[in-house]
């Protein structure tokens, strides 16, 4: 994904977390399940809410994505010649 539309999409995202935080306190997060009070800040993605530990985690998935994906292609690379091809 481009840089900006990454950002401008963080940003809506931080809009509509914003507005929402002002309309409701509780939700339970979709990844870990706990609910989110002041003291657990979430934000919503999509219809789903998350929480900030999970975001973080989500975060770093999405900083290493690029790596993760070299590590994938690599993967399907070696497991294409290592399988037998046919019979
Ligand atoms: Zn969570």
């Amino acid at each position: 994904m481009d840089k900006m539309v990454m950002k401008s999409l963080l940003e809506s995202m931080k809009m509509d977390a914003y507005v929402e935080n002002r309309i409701s306190e509780m939700h339970v997060c979709f990844f870990c399940e706990r609910i989110g009070y002041k003291h657990l800040p979430m934000k919503r993605v999509g219809n789903k809410w998350i929480c900030i530990d999970c975001l973080r985690e989500l975060k770093e998935a999405l900083d290493s994505l690029d790596e993760w994906e070299q590590e994938i292609a690599l993967r399907e690379e070696l497991k294409k010649n290592i399988e037998p091809k046919g019979d």
